[in-house]
């Protein structure tokens, strides 16, 4: 494996040099490897997005360098518009965004402007649009008259039309309903799968996190505060609690379950890994008349 995204000593300050200046990256040294789902939390105002915003060249270091498939994507200023090519970012509710006539014309949006051939264009707005689930018939209409969560895929579809290397969304689930976050998380997951496209996934919700991602980055007051596998970030849970975050509902159950002498791992934080070792527990204490 190879570091897609490496930052090193990442600083940024908004305002720097004047007063009330805000360090919001406080010297970030991080490695993300082509192909893994890395999830990113932290207590609001962390840094979390003025992170995301450096790897697509959207902001510019005051100090420190980051690297985009191993190059220092400011060593050349005047080329920083390919990086927002290779790393696609969706912003949150990025359905505001959206002003084409037609769902099909705001989809084709960014390929367009790569410079493709139209051929080309077509075939990656159709891609795009099945991978979120975007019915044929829903191409010619007006995105203004779409529901949120479908207006919200149309937005994502534009992102993946451009095929990046890296894939960042932040809370792409923010504001849907419980069935509209899994349709757009899985879809977002079946597309990482298929495509083995790095993607980078800020996230309030810890069981989000823990049922897609692959590594977790905790942020906090702009440095990293861990950053380690989904299992070994919540296993930490009371170092998380400590930052204010949570963890998954599984993982306090779990948690408590050792608190009252229950012989039960503490790095769970999935259902279906729950029930794993529940059945484990009670098998073992059936065997030693406990549990
Ligand atoms: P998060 O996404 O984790 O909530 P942000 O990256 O938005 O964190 O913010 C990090 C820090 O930078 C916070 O202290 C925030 O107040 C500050 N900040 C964010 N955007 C601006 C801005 N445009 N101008 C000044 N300070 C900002």
């Amino acid at each position: 494996m190879s570091a897609i995204i490496k930052t090193e000593n990442l600083r940024y300050v908004y305002g720097a040099g004047l007063p009330g200046a805000t360090v919001a990256l406080d010297g970030i040294d991080l490695s993300i490897e082509q192909g893994e789902f890395v999830g990113v939390i932290g207590p609001t105002g962390c840094g979390k997005s003025t992170l995301i915003t450096h790897f697509n060249g959207l902001n510019r270091p005051t100090e420190g360098k980051i690297f985009i498939d191993g190059t220092d994507i400011w060593a050349k200023p005047e080329a920083i518009r390919q990086y927002r090519f290779l790393v696609g970012l969706v912003f949150q509710y990025p359905e505001y965004q959206l002003f084409e006539e037609t769902v099909e014309k705001d989809i084709a949006y960014g390929p367009r402007n790569m410079g493709l051939s139209a051929a080309e264009v077509e075939e990656r707005v159709m891609q795009a649009a099945a991978f979120v689930g975007l019915a044929p018939e829903t191409m010619k209409r007006s995105p203004f008259e779409l529901s949120g969560g479908q207006k919200r895929r149309v937005a994502i579809a534009g992102i993946l039309a451009m095929r990046p290397k890296v894939l960042v969304l932040d809370e792409p689930a923010a504001g849907l309903d419980p069935e509209g976050r899994e349709m757009i998380l899985s879809q977002i997951k079946k597309f990482h799968k298929e495509t083995h496209t790095t993607v980078v996934l800020v996230s309030h919700s810890m069981e989000d996190i823990a049922k897609y991602a692959d590594r977790v980055l905790v942020l906090q007051a702009g440095k990293v505060a861990m950053y380690d596998t989904t299992e070994r970030v919540f296993a930490r849970a009371d170092e998380l609690v400590q930052l204010g975050l949570s963890v998954p509902q599984v993982t306090k159950i779990f948690l408590k379950m050792r608190q009252l002498g229950v012989n039960v791992p503490a790095d769970v934080y999935t259902v279906k890994y729950a029930k794993e070792r529940i059945l484990e527990a009670l098998a073992a204490g059936k065997g030693a008349g406990q549990c």
